[in-house]
Order: C-alpha cells, then structure tokens, then sequence
C-alpha cells in the first residue's frame, strides 16, 4: 500500500508565478461584467420576492438555510471538479477555471492578495445562469416562491464561498469573522487546513464545510473518481500532482473501504457476542 512519504515524493506541483501570470485582463473584464450582472440580477430578484404576497419570514429563512447547504455541497463539487480533472493548457476553461485551483494548492496564501473582483468574480459568472432563471420564474404560489428564494439564496452563499476560504487563509482575519469561524459559521481554518494536506483529496466543502465529514462517511468523491475514470480512462488529479502520485493515489484509494462501511462492521463486531467460551464455564463442575 501507498505509504504518505511515498506519495509526497512523487508529488509534482506546477510553478506558482506561472499559475498567477494566468490572470490576464480579458479574464479581469469578464470577472467584473459578472459581479455587475451578479447584483443586477440578485437585487431584482429580492424587488420581486419583497412585495409577494406569498413571501413569508419563514419560507425566506428555510431557503436561506437550505441554501446555505446546498452551495456548500455545490462549493465541494465544484472545487473537486477544479482540482482534479482537466489542466491549465485547456483553452479558456484552463485559464479562467482550472488555474485558480491549481495555485492555490502550490501558493494557497496567494488568495489572500486578490482583491475582491479576483476572488468573487469567477463565482459570480458561474452563478448568473441560476440568477437569470431564479429571476424569471413565476411566483404566483409559494412554492414557487421558495423555489427562486432557494435558489437566489444559494447563489448569494456560492457568491459569498470564495470570500469565506479567503478569510479561512488568513493569518488574522477581521474579529468578527474570527468568532464566525470559531462558532463555525463559516469555514474554520483548522477544518480547512485537513483539505490543504498533500494529496488534496478530501475536504473539498468551503463554504461553511458542514458537507465534508458526511460526503467523506459515504466515500462520495472516490466514488465518483472510480466511476469516472471507468467510463473515460481519465486518471483523477494527474495534472495537479502528476501523473505517478495520480496513479499511486488511484490504486491506494481503489481498494480502501468508505469510512461509513467500516464503522458499521466495527459497531456489528462489538454486538457480536464472544463464541469462545470463557475459562469458567469451561472449568469442570
Ligand atoms: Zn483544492
Ligand atoms: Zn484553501
């Protein structure tokens, strides 16, 4: 079996400064145009929630909180898609997608020097097809109503995840975030850091990071690998740590049962009663 040591040995990472040269003005432009749009959208969304009369503080709490899990998962699923398929040579998903993960793992303080259209802009793009439609659906009951509230909800956290990772990496964030962290309100740096140890393969929520432990219970990610990789042949994360670590990840990984599987078989030994009989019963009357 693949040993920690072994792994960290074969583990190839790409050089930082080229990583961050990848930021090119077209790539600023674009990120700008998307918050614009981004608050655009969000702002007419909560006009046409605030004077329904199918609105209520309830239903907007529940899509809050609902919302609130959902773009945590949705941050998990998106930052282990960036992390380990594709490469940065890709034409524009390369560049504007896969970059950003890829340096943050070989510079993951470099987060903490964009300012705020380099942070936010990319979630902001991937959220505006999700506004539009939040927007332009009926709102004539109210579940309709907490359909668009739970989607706008969700995107205003996905919009809010990278600010939230951000704060995670810094060394001494504003005192009011750091007691949001300690609560565990928003993402905790100690969670954090357990995604930050080479090979980058667990932990991927940061929004608020509630999703991680029982995504990691269910093996949810590595299944999801296998999968992948049986259908295309694509080996998982072979641009990030290349190709030798990928593969001695892969087989590691392969044979490993989900952490779920495994505390149920240690719960139904310590049901299962002794059969050796015990010496006193053996003893001779
Ligand atoms: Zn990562
Ligand atoms: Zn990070």
């Amino acid at each position: 079996m693949t040993t920690k040591n072994e792994l960290k040995n074969h583990l190839r990472q790409q050089d930082a400064t080229a990583l961050a040269q990848g930021y090119s003005p077209a790539i600023r432009a674009m990120e700008i145009a998307s918050i614009v749009s981004f608050v655009g959208l969000e702002s007419a969304l909560v006009w046409r929630l605030w004077g329904n009369p199918h609105t209520s503080p309830w239903l907007l709490l529940s899509a809050l909180l609902l919302g609130y899990l959902a773009a945590d998962f949705v941050s998990g699923f998106v930052h282990w898609m960036g992390d380990t398929w594709g490469s940065t040579d890709m034409p524009v998903l390369g560049k504007a997608f896969i970059r950003p993960f890829r340096e943050h793992h070989v510079d993951e303080k470099a987060i903490t020097r964009h300012d705020f259209v380099e942070t936010n802009g990319n979630n902001c793009l991937v959220s505006l097809p999700v506004a539009i439609l939040a927007v332009l659906l009926p709102h004539a009951s109210s579940g309709q109503v907490f359909v668009s509230a739970f989607l706008g909800a969700m995107i205003f956290w996905v919009m809010a995840t990278n600010q939230f990772h951000k704060w995670s990496h810094m060394d001494h964030p504003p005192a009011l975030i750091g007691f949001l962290q300690r609560v565990h309100l928003i993402l905790p740096p100690d969670h954090h850091r357990i995604h930050h140890t080479a090979p980058f393969n667990k932990y991927y929520c940061i929004t608020v990071g509630w999703m991680n432990k029982p995504l990691m219970m269910i093996a949810f990610f590595p299944t999801l690998e296998r999968l992948i990789t049986l259908v295309t042949g694509l080996i998982p994360r072979k641009d990030d740590i290349g190709t030798e670590a990928a593969l001695e990840l892969f087989e590691a990984t392969s044979t490993a049962t989900p952490p779920v599987v495994q505390a149920a078989k240690e719960l139904l030994e310590e049901a299962t009663p002794d059969e050796t009989p015990s010496v006193s019963s053996a003893r001779p009357s």
